[in-house]
């Protein structure tokens, strides 16, 4: 169901359709609202109009709550496609799970209602582990919606030759985020839980690169692979000229992030002369490499504008240390779940 504050704000309505699934603010009851649509009535307590309008929820029959599958106001938008994975990493902001429960219909219909111009996140688990189903899926939202586009995390491990064509009908419009960890076989595969993943990963990047998709490689940065990180920056402009970027992230602590946090967290604001490395090599040959999740006060200034506010809006916050901050505005901050007392050692003042 699409939520519409009033009828009237319908006809500005950001995607020009009105359809079978728009829910119409019917009551107002303290913060209490009560929405009519065709498909039934939808009452959500706790908060206001304004902050639900034009959101897409799922809100099955006789349930107790409602999914809210996009947020109109905000740039920040992922379906979950599955739990499961068929990789173990060792820093999985989302450890998987066996069960699986099929939500596709639902996204598709999500998708449609979008509000114009939206980049939707599609993520897991592993969310190509259902590609028979999910490519198809994206085609046709694609096809109806000219101005939406797809972000899809993905481990790369299950496209084929078969996919060259899906792939390149997309390809304008779909960013792949695809993560390796080093420039060798054993230490990737040890990240990421699983033997021979690095050489499927050398087989099916170039699938990509063939259909002319457009490539994010994504790096987090942890003890394991810090000191690989100028090797793994030189075999990417040698082996993988091809990508659009490469993002360096910092850990992200939680799930296994959390659990194995001490053993994983590389402290760049104490040193990045690894980090420093990886970007200049890249930077010599043209491949844009940037920093993602990197609070901007613990990176040396003349590398800041590699920082850009990456944390989604529902999992940032900022410190006491950033009241007054002149650079918050352009700042991402610290993700929610930051261990303050295990975290970064120097934050410059700004
Ligand atoms: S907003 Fe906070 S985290 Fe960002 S640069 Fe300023 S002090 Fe650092």
């Amino acid at each position: 169901m699409r939520l519409n504050a009033e009828v009237r704000a319908y006809e500005l309505d950001r995607t020009g359709l009105r359809t079978e699934f728009d829910g119409d603010l019917v009551e107002v009851a303290g913060q209490r609202l009560t929405y009519a649509s065709p498909r039934g009535t939808l009452v959500i307590d706790g908060t206001t109009a304004e902050e639900v309008d034009g959101d897409v929820v799922l809100a099955l029959p006789g349930g107790r709550a409602a999914q809210r599958l996009i947020r109109a106001t905000s740039p920040h938008n992922t379906f979950l496609i599955t739990e499961r994975c068929d990789q173990l990493c060792l820093m999985c902001s989302q450890p998987p799970k066996h069960h699986h429960a099929d939500l596709l219909p639902f996204f598709e219909a999500a998708a449609l209602l979008a509000p114009a111009g939206t980049t939707i996140g599609i993520s897991g688990g592993e969310p190509l582990l259902y590609k028979a189903a999910l490519l198809p899926m994206m085609q046709r939202v694609l096809t109806h919606r000219p101005d939406l586009g797809f972000h899809v995390l993905s481990n790369a491990q299950h496209i084929d030759e078969d996919d060259l064509d899906p792939l390149a009908g997309m390809r304008d419009r779909v960013l792949w985020g695809i993560p390796l960890y080093a420039a060798d076989a054993a230490t990737h595969d040890r990240i990421v839980g699983k033997s021979g993943a690095f050489l499927q990963l050398m087989e099916t990047l170039p699938i990509f690169a063939r259909a002319g998709a457009s490539i994010e490689l994504r790096t987090v940065i942890m003890r394991e692979n810090a000191a690989l990180l100028a090797r793994l920056a030189s075999f990417v402009i040698m082996h993988l000229p091809f990508i659009n970027r490469w993002a360096l992230m910092q850990l992200e602590s939680i799930g296994f992030g959390r659990q194995n946090w001490d053993r994983l967290f590389f402290d760049h604001s104490t040193e990045f002369t690894p980090i420093a490395d990886a970007l200049n090599i890249a930077k010599a040959r043209n491949v844009e490499a940037v920093l993602f999740n990197f609070p901007r006060c613990t990176v040396p200034q003349p590398y800041r504008d590699r920082a850009p506010s990456t944390i989604s809006d529902w999992k940032r916050r900022y410190l006491g240390e950033c009241s007054g901050c002149q650079e918050r505005d352009i700042c991402g901050g610290f993700f929610e779940w930051y261990p303050e007392d295990r975290g970064f050692q120097r934050l410059a003042r700004i």
